[in-house]
């Protein structure tokens, strides 16, 4: 569920959303119609995931309403996953303990890091001391899931600065990290000054290396890399619902600009606030386009989704997902990425190692190209 509202637009940042919030009452009352028309498909549900944007800009009572009618109109299961996104100095004690209240089981919170300067330079309206609270808030809140979400790759950042924000948010002890690096998305103001020169991005190879540091620095602190960017101090800390993106499992997307998936086909919806509220409030769906994938172009998602993860791919779900033998089709391939020590295979599973994770997109497309 994408919910379009900031309170202002972070300068790297490319999800839709709009600061003006004087539509989201509106914005809820047509959420709530997209789900009445798309509440058919043939699935249960056992995951709901409010992101953004920024979720909790918007008032508890109508972050209640929306997962009262997904409740009652999908078929959520009992012990379904359900998170939010909060970002600091969003929330106050009162608004987690009725997020708690109103079924919520798991809290993300977008804390990013905990410097000043990075604050300044990523346009990030909370300080350190909003995160910590925030964090503090959520577990006196009685949440037992709680992720962060750190940034590195920030200009100027050096390795003992994101030690620094390593150390300072596994104090905390959050169930979840979220590890991301800084890329620059096309047409996003930050994107636009590296052009112009404003200022000097990291250089690869540190980028790398800050990589490679939070993979065996959170190892050493018990929270295991399970997805590039991801680590969990467990295997049932892991996002139950992210994890389905990586193995290509259906999910339906609500909101401006949410994708939906259900095999083969993957559509949009429109990404403005003010014609998704139109076309529901006219009652059409708010799609903006569809795509068909072919049989190549699922097993090309497969690969690069399922390399994405620590486990890799499932070799065997693949093979009868497609009807084919994957070492058969890119066996020559593995084994020149397995030589140069990029890739590790056993039996059931093909994986990246640390160093391979960092040419992911170049050893998946190479895979493909050569394989098909
Ligand atoms: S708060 Fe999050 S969704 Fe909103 S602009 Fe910043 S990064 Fe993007």
């Amino acid at each position: 569920m994408h919910i379009p509202f900031c309170v202002k637009k972070c300068p790297y940042c490319d999800f839709y959303s709009i600061t003006d919030t004087s539509l989201k009452q509106r914005f809820i009352s047509t959420i709530i119609s997209e789900m009445k028309m798309t509440c058919n498909p043939p699935f249960k549900f056992d995951t709901l995931y409010i992101g953004g944007g920024t979720p909790s800009v918007l008032d508890t009572k109508l972050i209640t309403r929306v997962i009262e009618t997904a409740s009652s109109l999908y078929n959520l299961l009992a012990d379904s996953e359900i998170t939010i996104e909060v970002n600091p100095g969003t929330v106050k004690p009162e608004k987690l303990k009725e997020y708690k209240d109103a079924g919520i089981n798991r809290i993300s919170i977008g804390v990013q890091s905990f410097q000043e300067r990075n604050f300044n330079f990523l346009g990030r309206i909370h300080t350190a001391e909003d995160a910590g609270l925030a964090i503090q808030w959520a577990r006196d809140a009685g949440f037992e899931n709680i992720g962060i979400d750190l940034i590195y790759g920030i200009p100027g950042q050096t390795r003992e600065s994101w030690y620094c924000d390593l150390h300072q948010a596994v104090l905390y002890e959050p169930e979840h990290l979220s590890c991301y690096m800084l890329t620059y998305e096309l047409g996003t103001p930050m994107e636009k000054d590296l052009q112009n020169g404003t200022f000097k991005p990291m250089d690869g190879k540190m980028v790398g290396d800050l990589f490679t540091t939070n993979i065996e620095f959170l190892a050493g602190k018990s929270y295991a890399q399970y997805e590039i960017s991801n680590f969990a101090r467990g295997k049932n800390l892991r996002s139950r619902h992210n994890q389905k993106y990586w193995s290509v499992a259906p999910y339906i997307g609500l909101g401006p600009s949410a994708h939906s998936f259900i095999e083969p086909r993957r559509c949009w919806n429109k990404a403005s606030v003010t014609a998704y509220i139109k076309d529901l409030e006219e009652g059409r769906i708010p799609v903006d386009g569809q795509e068909v994938l072919s049989r190549e172009q699922m097993m090309t998602e497969s690969i690069l989704l399922g390399l994405r993860k620590a486990d890799g791919i499932d070799v065997s779900e693949f093979n009868s997902r497609f009807d084919e033998n994957f070492f058969e089709i890119f066996g020559k391939q593995i084994d020149d990425f397995e030589k140069k020590g990029l890739i590790v295979t056993n039996q059931t599973g093909c994986a990246l190692t640390v160093k391979g994770m960092l040419f992911l997109d170049s050893i998946t497309s190479m895979l493909v190209s050569q394989g098909f």
